[in-house]
Formats: structure tokens, sequence, C-alpha cells
């Protein structure tokens, strides 16, 4: 027997992989996306495709959103509580894009006000852990609705629960996001020194990855993504700006320093303006290697 029918706005990079483990689970999906091209690969697997954010919150009660910026979330969060609440089944909103604790926090009174409770839940694993289903998810919500949402979240992912504070899921996800981007810039720059002096990459990363330097980006990102040049990790370098920036501004309000972290978000912004936002985070090594004038491959 089918499960409950979901609403899932925005279906792009995470989104996608993130709903077909969903359709896999037996729930099934009203989805909207401003982008045909997203759509149709998830409408082909008997997702339901609505015309608007408003009637998505009029076909589920519970509706997942993995919009690329806090703006766009709540443009979208906007859109539903202006909506009238009558025509509205929806009364679940959970955010599994990463916005900060500020819009977090902006998006749950706007839609507490129209009686949906918003449920705070950015993940983290890539586009690698949303297609197994393996995304750490960072919950926060009202303690008597983790029960209501697990059976939604755990297709995707295994869940932490941070707390009743709408934003503290995103606390956490901007401290997690820029250890990943710290680990991706420092890597970056070692790997660049170590082949201008004469290292082989390869050797580097078996060397680097049996001993202490071990990291995200030495595991997965340079052999994957880096090496072969490739530069398709699934992960666009605005996007880790933005949550890089989100995470220096975080800091600087509640008072803690974060030098390593406005080194590593300044990287980021050169690498975003001669790449290009939409180009995957992983050419940051690319603007160390233009300076170096060598380029890691294997
Ligand atoms: P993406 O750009 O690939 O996907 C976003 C989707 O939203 C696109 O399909 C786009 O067409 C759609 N969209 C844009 N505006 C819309 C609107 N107004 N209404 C409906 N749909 C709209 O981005 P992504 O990489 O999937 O990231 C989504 C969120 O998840 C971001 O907040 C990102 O920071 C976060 N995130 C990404 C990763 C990753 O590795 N890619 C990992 C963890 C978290």
């Amino acid at each position: 027997m089918a499960k409950e029918r979901l609403g899932f706005i925005g279906v792009g990079r995470m989104g996608d992989p993130m709903a077909r483990n969903l359709l896999t689970a037996g729930f099934e999906l009203t989805i909207y996306d401003t982008s045909a091209a997203a759509i149709q690969p998830l409408k082909a697997l008997g997702a339901q495709v609505a015309k608007s954010p408003l009637e998505v919150a009029s076909a589920a009660e519970v509706v997942i959103v993995s919009l690329p910026t806090p703006a766009i979330v709540q443009k979208v969060a906007l859109e539903i509580s202006s909506g009238p609440s009558s025509g509205s089944k929806m009364k679940i909103f959970i955010d599994v894009s990463t916005t900060g604790p500020k819009v977090a926090g902006e998006v749950a009174a706007a839609l507490a006000a129209k009686g949906i409770t918003a449920v705070d839940a950015p993940v983290s694993g890539g586009v690698g852990g949303a297609r197994k289903g393996t995304l750490a998810v960072m919950l926060a919500c009202p303690r008597d609705l983790v029960e209501r949402v697990r059976p939604v979240l755990e297709p995707i992912g295994k869940i932490f629960f941070l707390g009743e504070h709408p934003g503290s899921g995103q606390l956490m996800k901007l401290a997690n996001n820029m250890l990943s981007a710290a680990a991706l810039a420092v890597t970056s720059e070692v790997m660049v020194m170590g082949v201008k002096g004469g290292l082989d990459p390869k050797v580097m990363l078996d060397v680097i990855n049996s001993g202490t330097g071990r990291n995200s980006a030495s595991v997965d990102k340079f052999p994957k993504a880096i090496l072969p040049r490739t530069f398709d990790f699934g992960f666009a370098i605005g996007l880790l700006l933005k949550d890089v920036k989100l995470c220096t501004d975080e800091a600087a309000g509640l008072g803690v320093p974060m030098i390593c972290g406005n080194a590593i978000r300044e990287l980021l912004a050169i690498t975003s303006l001669r790449q290009g936002s939409d180009a995957d985070f992983t050419t940051i090594v690319k603007t160390v290697e233009e300076w170096a004038g060598v380029e890691v491959k294997g």
C-alpha cells in the first residue's frame, strides 16, 4: 500500500535523488520546480507535477523544500503562507536547504502565523550521499514532531536531533560546511605545492589518506573530480560560498573569531568570480594552480 503523499519543491542536484528515494520508499509525491528539465525524470517515475508551490501545499500535509538560496526559500515560504489557509493541506514545511539560522527563524515565524510548523533539516553528504540515502540530516523541530517526520526523513539519511530551536540544524550545517570547505581549500594548496615540487599527486593522496592529513577532499574530491580533471562532484562554488558567508556572518554575530574561515571565504569568492558561480566547487584548485603555474592531474 502506498504511503502518504508528500510535496517536494526544488528537485535539482540534491532534491532529485532525495525525491527518488522517497518514491522508492513508497511515498507518493507532488513536485514543483521552476526548471522543466529538473521535473521530467521524476514525472517519468510517477511523481505528480504541480504548477506552483501553492498547488503543492494543497496536495500534501508534509512539504519538503530543497532550494538553492535563503532568498528563494523565503520567497517560496511567503508564497505558501500568503495563500488562503482553507485551500491548503500543508501542516509541516521541511527545509533541507542550507539557509542559515536567521532565515530559518524568519521562515518559521512566517509559517507559524498560518498554522504551519517549520522543520529545520539541512543535510550533508553531497549528491553521492543523497543517491545512497546516507545523508546526515540535522533536525531541529518541536520534539513532539520528531516521530511524525522520522519516516519521511529516514529514506534520505541518518537523523541527528539538534534541539527544538528553529535554526539549530542550520547552525550545525554551517559548522560542517566550513570544515568541508577548509579541507578542500587547504588540500588544494598542499597538492599544488607537492606537484610543483616534483611529487606524484596519486602517491601524495595515498600517503595523506594513510596518514593524519586524511580528509573529505583527499578521500573523495581529489580522486573523483580533480585528478581526472572532470570537476563534476555536484555542488556549485556559488552555493558553497553562500554557506561559508553564512558561517562567517553567524560567527561574527556570536562574537567568535574566524580568521581561517574568512581566508577560505576569500579564496572561494575569487574562484567563483574566475570560474563562474555555477562551476563545481572542486574548481577551487584551479585558483591555486593558475597562480603557481602547475596542474594537479592523475
Ligand atoms: P540545485 O541548483 O542543483 O537545485 C535547486 C533546484 O531548485 C533547481 O532544480 C532549481 O531549478 C530549483 N529552483 C530554483 N528556484 C526555484 C523556485 N523559486 N521554485 C522552485 N524551484 C526552484 O542546488 P542543489 O545543489 O541541489 O542544492 C540545493 C540546496 O541544498 C542548497 O541550499 C544547497 O546549499 C544545499 N546542499 C547542497 C549539497 C550539494 O552537494 N549539492 C549538499 C548539501 C546541501
